[in-house]
């Protein structure tokens, strides 16, 4: 079990800065985040579009915003655990916090800050009857290793950058693609787009796609073998297209999953938190960004970014209660300038 002083749930712009915030306390955490990257919902919903709302930056790109958090926060060497999610949260005789993920890690921690957003984002399923039975064998919603995929023939459903980024770096890898989307435009970006259909019209090319809705699926023996796609337009015309290995990359859906069962105060699906130190209903677990409700919260990340700060200073209270809390500048503050590993010159 690894102890810590604070873990921290939720990687999204607001998780990354309260790394930052609980840094310039001289407090460490653990930061753990269902998907595989940091980021929330910049990076998952919007990576590629600007904000014009950030304090300074006329204008940022939402995946940039997340670098620049990343980059902000590595002075105080967080460790990141991802593609994890919190499953249990359990408060101890001790008072200090049993935190289990996912994956089995555990974690002994002084105090928790949730910044689950809208939850853990799952993968979006497969709705054919059927289909469920095959997950997590040849039916799969991320790729873990694409040596999996080495000389297989390939199916991938979607259309957005995750089907299209995928399609791309499995050709060569796989014997052949097809990929399958609902709708004749892709929401993925224009050039790997225009890449793909480049790549499909090759005369020798081992990657097709094809438009149209998924009728069934085609078994043999238990195994999951094929789909019957049946394409749009007055004369719908039915095809069955056999795979070794299906790919589905429908989008992730927000879930506030298991931070439901936390015994944790909620008010419609939200946290509720005082605004002083945006602490919990229960001492020791503090929440913010889009996550809390208080009133006159605004669901954007400047607000979460104050959030972040009330916050650092509830948890350094609980923690150690002893400190006289006063708030130190940046610019001037030569305890900061140590933290931040600067000499405070510019
Ligand atoms: C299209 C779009 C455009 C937007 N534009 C703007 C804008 O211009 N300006 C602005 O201020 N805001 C904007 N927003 C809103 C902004 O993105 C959110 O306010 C912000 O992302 C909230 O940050 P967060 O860190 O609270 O949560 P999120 O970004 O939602 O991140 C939460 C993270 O917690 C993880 N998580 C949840 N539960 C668990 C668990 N149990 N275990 C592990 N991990 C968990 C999730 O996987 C997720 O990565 C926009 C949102 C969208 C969708």
């Amino acid at each position: 079990m690894v102890k810590t002083e604070v873990v921290i749930v939720g990687a999204g712009p607001c998780g990354l800065f309260q790394i930052f915030e609980l840094g310039l306390l001289g407090i460490k955490c653990h930061i753990v985040d269902s998907v595989p990257r940091a980021g929330g919902q910049c990076s998952t919903l919007y990576a590629d579009k600007p904000i014009y709302d950030i304090p300074g930056y006329p204008v940022v790109g939402a995946q940039q915003l997340v670098d620049l958090l990343i980059e902000q926060a590595s002075p105080f060497e967080p460790e990141y655990v991802l593609g994890q999610q919190i499953t249990h949260v359990e408060k101890q005789d001790t008072g200090r916090f049993f935190v289990k993920t996912s994956a089995g890690a555990e974690f002994d921690a002084g105090a928790l800050v949730i910044a689950g957003g809208l939850g853990a984002f799952d993968a979006r399923p497969l709705r054919t009857p059927g289909a469920a039975n095959h997950a997590g064998r040849n039916l799969n919603y991320h790729v873990a290793d694409k040596e999996r995929y080495r000389g297989k023939s390939v199916a991938i459903l979607g259309g957005g950058d995750s089907a299209l980024d995928w399609v791309l770096e499995l050709h060569g890898i796989a014997s052949n693609i097809t990929l399958v989307h609902r709708r004749d435009e892709f929401r993925a970006q224009p050039a790997s787009v225009n890449k793909m259909k480049q790549l499909a019209e090759r005369a020798d090319s081992t990657l097709s796609y094809h438009i149209g809705r998924i009728e069934r699926i085609i078994e043999r023996d238990d195994t999951l073998s094929g789909l019957r796609v049946v394409s749009f337009g007055d004369s719908p015309e039915a095809r069955e297209i056999e795979f070794d290995e299906l790919l589905v990359f429908y989008g992730l859906s927000p879930n506030l999953g298991p931070i439901a069962n936390w015994g944790l105060e909620l008010d419609r699906k939200m946290i509720v938190v005082e605004t002083k130190e945006c602490q919990t209903s229960e001492p020791g677990i503090f929440a913010i960004g889009d996550i809390v409700s208080y009133p006159g919260k605004k669901k954007l990340i400047l607000c979460g970014f104050h959030e972040a700060a009330m916050a650092a200073f509830g948890v350094q209270r609980h923690l150690y209660p002893e400190i006289k809390q006063r708030v130190q500048f940046t610019t001037t503050s030569p305890i900061m300038h140590e933290r931040l590993k600067v000499d405070g010159t510019i």
